[in-house]
């Protein structure tokens, strides 16, 4: 049997049946596709089916070695080295162009690997993807440093903006391809090189776009691509002596282990992206429908696989049952399915391994008594092939609930009433989490102090769950530091050098 035989029967586009034509997929390394040194490879599963899509090359530390050596190479000398950065720039526009001319097909292999609703795919994570390189292609050109007046006579201060070096980028599942363009466009617009890994379960699109980034023109050891799990080839990243920085995304408890092999190392500097718990409030005077239904995508959108998933919603005390009779409504609307069955709003869980701890939450959810609304079950029937779990909503009175308390990243969203302000911004902010937050009131002044209050990098009020390339986005406690998105995300990517001229 070819692996393209488990390919589901869809429609699918030339470019896409032609991708799932060649396998093994290789590794990118110094712009060739090459196996693994050892030849190991593993297979990726189409999460609505349980069967395995395609066989992808599974790097090693001697693979991660040759990647690294390579953009070490690539940043000291050769083409990428001598560019500018308005070249850096229009290669960044280029492959932009690229993504959006073979959009039909990357929506696909998204969406067959991930699973996500075949429209999302298309509508929002490759048109966002092609946003972010074109909003850094143009920051690449525009890098600056300051002149800096200080006590001493006689002397000119000024400071260079430079790039890191070689840069780790490790990402998960939930956006595949649009993290990698969050942490590939900054750290290429500002002059790295880059070795990048997807997580296991998705790599596909990541290896489309390597493919695209060759037909785009990047030089040789510019953008490696290592495909594998968290042990190896994660690992052999993050304590790799010669990568000068790691930007991650995924959850606290890799996030500390990331810092962990940093100090054992080198010392590499470590942006992290980490989990989430977030607080969605919604006030008495708020405009209830819209509150409802922000607070109902807040919790399921990617079936709760959202780092900035709103899971702990705060419903003003008056209003608290008809919130959960609009919550539950809601719910029994949801279409759950395949990403390619038509209309279908969620898709879904990534795996098998992520299916069983979202069950194992929603058990532990019901043996410590919260109630369940609605949900709560595996959904059988054709669904029963794949790793499908319906918006799942529990009310409860109890924050130290294991359900309330941790990060799930499942459709579970747990309901509780406040009575006042205070009460309100002490419960909201009692999380070892600070990523996102949500607030629905019709009260300008009540959404500004909550924003204020509420620890965390990022407020929506009467809305959740908007991102930009403009918007700076990152957590604070547990949820991680450094900002990815917007200017902020140059900090990231870059270092100042200050110069002393004599004069
Ligand atoms: P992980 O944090 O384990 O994975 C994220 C990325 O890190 C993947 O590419 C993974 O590789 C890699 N990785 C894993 N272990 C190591 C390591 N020791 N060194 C270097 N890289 C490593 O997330 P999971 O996929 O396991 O999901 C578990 C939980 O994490 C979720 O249930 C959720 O709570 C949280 N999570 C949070 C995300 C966020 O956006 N904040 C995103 C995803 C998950 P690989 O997967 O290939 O093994």
């Amino acid at each position: 049997m070819t692996p393209a035989t488990n390919l589901p029967d869809v429609e699918l586009s030339p470019g896409t049946l032609a991708f799932f034509e060649h396998q093994p997929k290789g590794l990118l390394i110094d712009n060739q596709w090459l196996p693994a040194a050892d030849g190991q490879t593993f297979s990726t599963v189409n999460p609505a089916d349980g069967r395995p899509l395609a066989v992808v090359a599974l790097a090693g530390k001697a693979d991660v070695d040759q990647a690294v050596q390579a953009a070490r190479t690539a940043f000291e000398s050769g083409p990428w080295a001598e560019m500018s950065g308005e070249s850096r720039g229009e290669l960044l526009w280029k492959l932009a162009d690229l993504i959006e001319s073979h959009a039909d097909e990357l929506a696909e292999i998204e969406t067959l690997d991930n699973g996500k609703p075949i429209r999302v795919s298309r509508r929002g994570d490759v048109p966002y993807t092609v946003k972010h390189f074109r909003y850094f292609a143009g920051w690449a050109g525009k890098l600056e440093g300051r002149t800096i007046p200080v006590s001493v006579p006689d002397k000119l201060v000024y400071t260079l903006r430079q790039p890191v070096g070689v840069v780790g980028l490790i990402i998960p599942w939930n956006f595949p391809i649009l993290m990698a363009g969050w942490k590939l466009a900054p750290a290429l617009a500002c002059g790295n090189t880059v070795v990048f890994k997807p997580a296991e379960e998705t790599p596909l699109s990541a290896l489309r776009l390597g493919e695209l980034m060759v037909e785009a023109g990047f030089p040789p050891g510019v953008v490696n691509i290592v495909t594998g799990p968290g042990l190896p080839t994660g690992s052999a990243i993050t304590s790799h002596p010669d990568i000068d920085k790691v930007s991650f995304t995924g959850s606290t408890e890799v996030g500390r282990k990331i810092m962990a092999a940093s100090a054992a190392s080198n010392l590499k500097r470590v942006s992290l992206e980490l989990g989430g718990k977030s607080p969605n409030v919604i006030f008495a005077d708020a405009d209830l429908e819209n509150a409802i239904r922000g607070a109902h995508w807040a919790g399921f959108s990617t079936s709760g696989q959202e780092c900035t998933a709103g899971t702990r919603l705060f419903v003003e005390a008056q209003v608290y049952d008809q919130v959960l009779e609009g919550l539950k409504e809601q719910a029994s609307h949801v279409r759950v399915g395949s990403g390619f069955t038509p209309k279908v709003h969620v898709g879904p869980i990534i795996s098998e391994v992520q299916l069983t701890r979202v069950l194992g939450y929603i058990q532990a959810g019901r043996e410590a008594g919260a109630e369940i609304v609605t949900g709560g079950e595996r959904l059988g029937g054709d669904l029963a092939v794949g790793y499908f779990v319906g918006p799942t909503i529990f009310a409860h009175q109890d924050d130290d609930l294991q359900i309330v308390r941790e990060e799930i990243f499942g459709p579970v969203l747990a309901v509780t009433p406040f009575d006042d302000w205070d009460e309100l911004v002490q419960r909201a902010n009692d999380s070892n989490y600070g990523l996102a937050a949500g607030v629905w009131t019709r009260d300008i002044s009540k959404a500004h102090r909550f924003a204020e209050a509420i620890h965390s990098g990022v407020v929506w009020v009467n809305t959740y769950g908007l991102y930009d390339a403009a918007a700076p986005f990152g957590g604070t406690k547990q949820s991680g530091f450094g900002r990815e998105m917007g200017q902020d995300a140059l900090d990231l990517y870059t270092q100042v050098k200050t110069v002393w001229v004599g004069l």
